[in-house]
């Protein structure tokens, strides 16, 4: 059976510059994705305003290129897809899918219950009319099995998890789960690389790709940096922007954390050389399993 092409995607959210941890996110899809023969295409996910910083989607674009991280095709921004969010959203309702929760998140912790009273899951607003303003939940269906290229067969039971997720918030913003599992469906994304940190979202994706009748892509999640303190490196904690002008050494440094053996000369090649030679020497299965400082 012929397989499909390969497309992988780079998927970054503006939220500050790019720094080491997101760069072996991009060098990792890419290179995955191009010693396949592949596509890599880059999707910025500015889905959520209040956590983005102005100017950081053109800093990371910058950053990408002067890393020789050169995507297919034009850059994809979830801010223009609102449209096909509501149409997956549409499906979703007419199938019974997802209801609309108006319980307040006070009462939920009141209760003890991570999403709802059961009232609204018990209520089917079609037959009502015009939903009441809330949250839209996805009907849980208890256990995920999925599979990871590094970690084998995983599995999570989302009943104990997380119970029924959100998809689009009371406030109107579109939720993470739904926004990536709707783009990379749109654009034939055939393998998700990305940092571990993103691995405890995968069950989740995967239901709701069952639900809309999408195919699953493969996973591979890499290894995070972790600072001194154990600590995931990350915007959200500071982590220091990369310096373009070092691009070859962050490179280089990115393949080593990776361990795929990069030659120590390779260090003073241009950063499109040492691309060309992660795309060459790709070997996903030298890649760690644990997080470990820089
Ligand atoms: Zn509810």
């Amino acid at each position: 059976m012929p397989s499909a092409p390969v497309i992988g995607r780079f998927a970054p959210s503006p939220t500050g510059p790019l720094h080491l941890g997101s760069l072996i996110a991009a060098l990792g899809s890419l290179a995955d994705a191009r010693s396949q023969g592949g596509r890599w295409l880059l999707r910025i996910e500015d889905i959520d305003p209040p956590r983005e910083q102005p100017g950081a989607a053109d800093s990371i674009l910058r950053s990408l290129e002067r890393h020789a991280l050169h995507w297919d095709g034009p850059v994809q921004y979830q801010h223009d897809h609102a449209e096909r969010y509501e149409d997956a959203l549409a499906r979703l309702r007419r199938s019974g899918d997802i209801y609309a929760c108006i319980c307040s998140r006070a009462a939920l912790a009141r209760a003890g219950v991570p999403d709802c009273l059961g009232g609204c899951r018990a209520t089917t607003h079609a037959a009502r009319g015009m939903p009441p303003a809330g949250a839209w939940r996805l009907r849980h269906g208890g256990a995920v099995h999925y599979r990871d290229r590094l970690r084998g067969e995983l599995s999570e039971d989302l009943g104990v998890t997380c119970g029924d997720f959100v998809l689009k918030r009371r406030d109107g913003l579109y939720a993470y789960q739904l926004a990536v599992v709707v783009d990379d469906a749109a654009s034939g994304i055939t393998d998700v690389v990305r940092g571990a940190d993103l691995l405890d979202n995968t069950a989740r994706q995967c239901w709701l790709m069952q639900r809309l009748g999408l195919p699953r892509p493969r996973y591979l999640h890499l290894p995070l940096i972790v600072g001194a303190d154990g600590q995931k490196l990350s915007k959200q904690n500071h982590a220091p922007a990369l310096r373009d002008d070092e691009a070859a050494r962050n490179l280089w440094q990115a393949l080593d954390f990776l361990r795929q053996s990069p030659p120590p000369e390779l260090a003073r090649s241009s950063p499109a050389t040492i691309v060309d030679w992660a795309v060459g020497h790709w070997r996903p299965d030298a890649i760690p399993l644990a997080d470990m400082p820089a």
